[in-house]
């Protein structure tokens, strides 16, 4: 793979991170994007405000040496506090070991700490403002288009890296080709975007170390702290009908509403209604493609090939992975690019398909669920089971957040392990039955 020359599109969390790896194999990498450079102080305007970074993300940042650069600029949240409607707080753990955390992070900070340490690598070369406009699959020439220019430029390498995103330019070229398969869905709820501002004093409104859910049924708003003391709420809720986006427009209604629904908030967010009005409405959506290579001229990493709505946490922590696995798989077939990008796409795909199920199930979960007893009673069962036999049950949540095992393999082990824990409650109920049975018959045979 040495000298390989490689056009990288899309600078976010997948394509920063992969044109290192790239370039630490030997590569010759152009990193292309469409927005502008973030070094130079712009913000790469994104999708959320902050991220929950976890194991499999902090792996794949330990690999170039990005892991406590990045644990240093975020704040670790130890378990979910859910916030019911008479106002009640419950701390739910995350993990099943005192220093499990997820962490919290700005995703303008994360990817702008990749992007510099891609730009003090070597063989990377960058270029901003540069818009994909279309990709020649066969000859790896992608038609770029600089946004202070008319005319176009054609950019050939030896082959391409597509990390453009849920709307990637390459892969709806890849979608025009025999046999590729694609699925796009959008959740029927869409999110926007709040913010609670630090205290007066600097501080941090509410718990500083947990994810804050107020779990309403059919909607829910979570919260996510930043360093500065302030948190990022987003709104999960359905577009349309009885407590939509689009039934409140007023500052009036919009103050009626959280007043019924989230009365805890109201006084933590001064500005509610202007913050409300002014925010975007933005959508959700699952994409699942299948193969994401083109022989060894194209390959897709991130939500190019994947995306997944937010609620398990795991979008871009699956990015991070998705470019850890494409460099091991060309590492295990240093001289055969196509067989390397068609091993990535067939053993990890299957995972990723497993994450999306996983994904909009945790939605229902987190909007609903997490509010009963009986599922805080099942994580209560988890932790026990857990902390009975370790190595033969882990909880499915700690699986994917705080372990590497595939998405995939997590979610069937998970299975097995409530399939046994099921089997044996059924025989030790057994057992029991037949030792009062006996007792009884012994009773009656003395009489
Ligand atoms: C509300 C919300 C909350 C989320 N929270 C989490 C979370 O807590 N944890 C988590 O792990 N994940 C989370 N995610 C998912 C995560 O944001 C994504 O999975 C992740 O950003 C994917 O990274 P990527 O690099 O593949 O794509 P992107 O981050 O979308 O980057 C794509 C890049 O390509 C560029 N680009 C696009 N088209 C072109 C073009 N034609 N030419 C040049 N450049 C182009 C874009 O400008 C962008 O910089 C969340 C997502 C949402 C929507």
């Amino acid at each position: 793979m040495k000298d390989t020359r490689y056009t990288v599109v899309g600078a976010g969390l997948a394509g920063s991170l992969m044109s290192i790896l790239l370039a630490r194999q030997g590569g010759q990498v152009r990193l292309v994007e469409q927005r502008s450079d973030p070094r130079r102080g712009s913000k790469m305007a994104g999708k959320s405000i902050n991220l929950a970074v976890s194991h499999r993300g902090l792996h794949a940042l330990e690999q170039v040496g990005l892991r406590q650069e990045i644990l240093d600029q975020a704040t670790p949240m130890r378990g979910r506090m859910i916030h019911a409607a008479a106002g009640t707080l419950t701390f739910q753990p995350y993990g099943t070991k005192a220093g499990h955390a997820i962490h919290s992070v700005s995703r303008g900070t994360l990817n702008r700490a990749i992007i510099q340490a891609a730009g003090r690598e070597p063989g990377v070369e960058l270029e901003f403002d540069c818009v994909c406009r279309d990709v020649d699959l066969d000859s790896a020439t992608v038609t770029v288009q600089d946004r202070s220019a008319p005319e176009v430029r054609h950019l050939q390498a030896d082959a391409i890296v597509g990390a453009d995103g849920a709307f990637s330019v390459i892969r709806s070229r890849l979608q025009r080709t025999d046999r590729f398969d694609y699925q796009q869905s959008y959740l029927t709820h869409g999110y926007k975007e709040l913010t609670i501002p630090a205290t007066s004093s600097g501080g941090f409104a509410l718990e500083a170390h947990a994810l804050h859910i107020w779990p309403r049924g059919g909607l829910m708003m979570i919260a996510l702290p930043n360093q500065d003391g302030s948190f990022t709420c987003t709104l999960f809720w359905p577009f349309t009908g009885a407590g939509s986006f689009n039934a409140l427009t007023t500052p009036a209604q919009v103050m009626d509403f959280f007043g019924r629904v989230f009365p805890d908030a109201v006084p933590l967010i001064p500005d509610l209604a202007d913050q409300y009005l002014a925010s975007s409405t933005n959508s959700l959506v699952t994409v699942r493609s299948r193969p994401w290579n083109h022989g060894g001229r194209v390959v897709l990493v991130g939500d190019a090939c994947h995306a997944v709505v937010p609620f398990y946490g795991q979008g871009a922590n699956a990015s991070f992975e998705d470019c850890v696995l494409l460099d091991q798989a060309m590492r295990d077939h240093p001289d055969d690019r196509a067989a390397a990008f068609s091993a990535y796409s067939a053993e990890r795909s299957p995972h990723t398909d497993a994450l999306a199920d996983l994904a909009i199930a945790n939605f229902v979960e987190m909007r609903d669920a997490t509010a009963s007893r009986l599922f805080r009673g099942r994580k209560r069962l988890e932790r026990v089971l857990h902390r009975l036999a370790p190595g033969l049950f882990i909880p499915l949540y700690s699986m994917v957040t705080f372990t590497s095992i595939p998405y995939g393999e997590a979610v069937r082990q998970a299975r097995r392990q409530w399939r046994t824990v099921i089997l044996l409650a059924a025989l030790v109920g057994l057992a029991v039955l037949m030792v009062l049975i006996w007792i009884l018959v012994f009773i009656l045979r003395g009489m």
